[in-house]
């Protein structure tokens, strides 16, 4: 049964009666990471999984909503909403209900049930596309015209203020304007965006470690630490720069010698990962996909000896793809310290690059891999 059938299955079963079924999908970084709270460049791409919401309205102003994934229920009324700490999900539900009142739209009551198959805390936005489904539903059920890009903040303050998740625009764009077949480039500072066509002769592939990121919390604030800690000493110099968006290639060889060991590596990483993410823009629009290639695997070493966010599953997945000819590029996407790698696979070679990627991931690390389409 398709995931739209089951959602619709889960609606009809718990509450009865006929729904409407919406979804959004999740989402992979194709380059760029960890420049976004540097004010740089990112570019993400929709992947083929999607969080779904079968929902139909009440006549009265509560909210009834089924998650059939935790098989947990929740009840709130639209002026109601508190943050629930034993029901995590429903926070991504009220806090889309929360977002709407606030701009002035006045919402009925609705039964729903959610369900979806974008792996859960693996970095692949699914609460971003559990926060976008939710908003289709209710957009489409009390007839609230809000363009995509409205749309997308909007979802981005549910999850900054009422979640108390403190995370960028990109996932949210993703959901709201992102295209399949299509990279979504985005400016991080001014949040201009563009689609750019992606060649059909190759496929995105994401191979999943199944491990959890555990330490990518503490990780993650240490590095935004280390990154304004650059920003600092090199703005001593040069008052212009803001952000590490600001530092040329050029410029961080001039500055080189004021920033202490560490931050010399944070810093380089992320001024190369920004020029990547540009030339990678270029490639892809030229149609070069073996170059593109390269450029992830650039990514993936700095990422790797320069940010040090990735880990041994990681690297192994990456490594396994050197001697295939069929992988054009291969890297750790997402925060790191587990979570995914996404790969450019040849078209017509997505199957034995799964069936070889799984076993060498097993024979290295002992653990089953997942793969995913974009
Ligand atoms: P990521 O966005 O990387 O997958 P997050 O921790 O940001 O990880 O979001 C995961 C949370 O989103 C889950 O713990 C859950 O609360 C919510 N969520 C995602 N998908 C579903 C789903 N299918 N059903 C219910 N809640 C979901
Ligand atoms: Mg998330």
């Amino acid at each position: 049964m398709n995931m739209e059938s089951r959602a619709r299955g889960f609606f009809t079963e718990v509450y009865g009666g006929e729904p409407k079924v919406y979804r959004a999908p999740g989402r992979v970084n194709l380059i760029g990471e960890h420049t976004d709270y540097n004010d740089g460049y990112v570019l993400p791409t929709p992947i083929d999984r999607h969080v779904y919401v079968a929902a139909k309205p009440r006549s009265d102003d509560r909210f009834r909503v089924y998650a059939a994934d935790f098989r947990e229920s929740k009840e709130f009324p639209v002026g109601g909403t508190k943050l629930d700490p034993d029901r995590p999900w429903s926070n991504y539900v009220q806090g889309v209900v929360e977002a709407l009142r606030e701009e002035g739209h006045s919402l009925k009551g609705a039964d729903m049930a959610v369900t979806g198959d974008v792996p859960l805390g693996a970095g692949l936005s699914s609460s971003a596309a559990m926060l976008m489904a939710t908003l289709r539903a209710l957009q489409d059920m009390n007839g609230l015209e809000l363009d995509p890009v409205e749309a997308a903040y909007l979802g981005r303050r549910a999850e900054n203020e009422f979640v108390g998740v403190q995370c960028g625009i990109m996932d949210h764009f993703v959901a709201c304007l992102g295209e399949h077949g299509r990279a979504l480039f985005i400016d991080c500072r001014t949040n201009e965006h563009r689609l750019i066509d992606m060649q059909p002769t190759h496929r995105v592939v994401i191979v999943n470690t199944m491990m959890r990121r555990e330490l990518a919390g503490s990780a993650y604030n240490e590095r935004r630490e280390q990154c304004l800690e650059a920003v600092r000493i090199i703005s001593k110099h040069d008052p212009e720069v803001k952000a590490l968006r600001d530092v040329s290639p050029e410029m961080l060889v001039e500055q080189w010698d004021k920033l202490p060991a560490v931050i010399q590596q944070r810093a380089r990483h992320v001024v190369t990962e920004n020029q990547r993410v540009l030339d990678a823009v270029g490639l892809l629009e030229a149609g070069d996909a073996e170059g593109f290639g390269d450029l992830m695997y650039d990514s993936h070493e700095s990422l790797r000896y320069d940010y040090e966010v990735s880990c041994e599953e990681l690297d192994a997945l990456v490594d396994a793809t050197m001697d295939m000819d069929e992988v054009v590029g291969a890297r750790m996407t997402g925060a790191g310290f587990g979570g995914c790698t996404v790969n450019l696979v040849e078209e017509g070679y997505v199957g034995e690059f799964t069936e070889k990627i799984k076993e060498r991931y097993l024979r290295a690390t002992a653990k089953q891999a997942e793969v995913y389409l974009a």
